[in-house]
This record gives C-alpha cells, structure tokens and sequence, in this order.
C-alpha cells in the first residue's frame, strides 16, 4: 500500500487519518495561463508548489532557471477571487563526503 495519498500526492502518516489540504487553481499567466489544480494548505503555499511541481515535471527546472516567476496567479478552487505571488526559487549546493577507503 501506497503511503502518498492518491488525490493531494501528500505522505500520510499510517497512524493518521488524512484529510486532504485545501484544493487550489493556480496559473502562470506568461505560460500559457491555464489553470492547474493544486492542494496546499494556503494559496502563498499554492503558488511555491506550482513552481516546484512545473520544474520536476518538465525535468527542465525553468523556474529555478529563471530565479522564480515575477507574477503566479492562485485562486480557491471554484472561486475567481485571484491572488497573486511573486515566486523566487533557487537550487541549493550540496555536499556530502563518503569514506571509500
Ligand atoms: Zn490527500
């Protein structure tokens, strides 16, 4: 059994109950300006995994390329009440030794 819950993709604790975060819409409007779906717990979250969900997917890492995105659009889901974010992502150095001998 999975423990990534099949609708918010979030690691459930199996001692838990899960309750899904709240569901989002959030675009890139210098990308096309579609809406895609996403669950975070608020909508300055919503707009961080936008990003960072966009990056892993296309494996093209634009966002983090780019330093963020000037303008991200977030509404709740249903609702035309939109926010808007400015998103600043980097890619972190990290180092790690391993003895081999
Ligand atoms: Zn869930």
């Amino acid at each position: 059994m999975s423990h990534y819950c099949k609708t918010c993709d979030t690691y459930m604790l199996p001692s838990r109950n899960h309750v899904c975060p709240p569901k989002w819409e959030v675009s890139d409007p210098e990308y096309g300006g579609g809406w895609t779906t996403i669950y975070a717990l608020n909508a300055s979250q919503a707009a961080e995994e936008f990003c960072k969900q966009d990056d892993v997917a296309s494996a093209d890492y634009t966002y983090v390329r780019n330093g963020g995105a000037d303008k991200i659009l977030v509404r709740p889901f249903g609702s035309e009440e939109i926010e808007e974010f400015q998103v600043c992502a980097e890619s972190v150095p990290e180092y790690s030794a391993r003895r081999i001998q």
